[in-house]
């Protein structure tokens, strides 16, 4: 099926935003976007451009100042479903260390579950399931604090997942990490786009914007681009004005082919950005 085909499970409608006591100044302007249910949506966009606005609008931690963000059908707006689109649309945030609040693993994996009034046996049976899913079953027992960057941010990802919402939105949850970390959180988001998740992320790093079903690429406040990663890629000159930075292994691809020589097989998957 095609992913335009299936569920909208967010639809921003005509959204635009400012902050209060900044004189009305546009922050997203005229946004149309629906994210489709089993969709990899990523938000590409350098750094104030809106993307961690756009998704914070989108579980309702900030309500448009024009237009309507639903989420399955729920008006974000509306203070008496907000308890439900929270349920819906779980938050990932950039540093997991704001994120995790308890004791042990398997308590933080529990937290959310708890507040939602969730039966013990239930919370039980998807502690197991989430733990095993996301290869956690062996730091239960951990101290949050005490794990590395990429595994506090499994935890955190963890954690949101087990309330089991229809979305995943993820305000640049690699960008306090280290290498390692990232290839660690990347895989799962891509693990999780593979299990048929819906997940949008936002970063300003290309290379995480390989995998998506979709790229919107923002820029001062407005979608100047919504397609797929090849189409996004083959504007190198347009990306790199706009403040983007190429990830150097497609630099290198457009080096070696601009000489006439071949590009080798290892980078294959960027040569065709350029
Ligand atoms: P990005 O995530 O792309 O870096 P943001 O959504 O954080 O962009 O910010 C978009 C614009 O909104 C920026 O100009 C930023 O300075 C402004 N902004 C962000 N948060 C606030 C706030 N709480 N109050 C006023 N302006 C804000």
């Amino acid at each position: 099926m095609r992913v335009s085909n299936r569920k909208k499970v967010i639809c921003l409608q005509g959204v635009s935003y400012s902050y209060p006591g900044t004189n009305n100044r546009i922050v997203l302007d005229n946004i149309n976007l629906d994210v489709h249910a089993g969709e990899m949506l990523v938000l590409l966009g350098p750094n104030g451009s809106g993307k961690s606005t756009l998704a914070r609008l989108m579980n309702g931690l900030l309500a448009p100042s024009c237009g309507q963000v639903l989420v399955d059908g729920l008006n974000t707006a509306d203070d008496t479903s907000l308890w439900q689109v929270r349920k819906k649309v779980g938050m990932v945030f950039q540093n997991p260390d704001n994120q995790l609040v308890a004791a042990t693993v398997e308590e933080e994996l529990a937290f959310g579950m708890e507040n939602l009034g969730f039966p013990p046996e239930e919370m039980m049976k998807r502690i197991r399931e989430i733990s095993a899913r996301m290869q956690l079953d062996e730091l239960l027992n951990f101290p949050p604090h005490r794990l590395s960057g990429g595994q506090k941010q499994r935890v955190a990802i963890a954690s949101v997942l087990a309330i089991e919402p229809q979305a995943l939105v993820l305000d640049e949850p690699t960008s306090m990490l280290d290498p390692a970390g990232r290839r660690e959180v990347i895989s799962e988001l891509n693990r999780l786009k593979q299990s048929g998740k819906t997940v949008v992320l936002v970063t300003h790093d290309m290379t995480e914007a390989i995998t998506a079903d979709r790229i919107v690429v923002l820029v001062q406040g407005k979608a100047a681009f919504m397609g797929p990663p090849r189409e996004c890629f083959s504007r190198v000159a347009w990306l790199q004005e706009i403040g983007l930075e190429i990830p150097p292994a497609a630099e290198l691809a457009r080096r070696i082919r601009g000489k006439g020589l071949v590009v080798p097989q290892d980078l294959y998957h960027v040569a065709d950005w350029v």
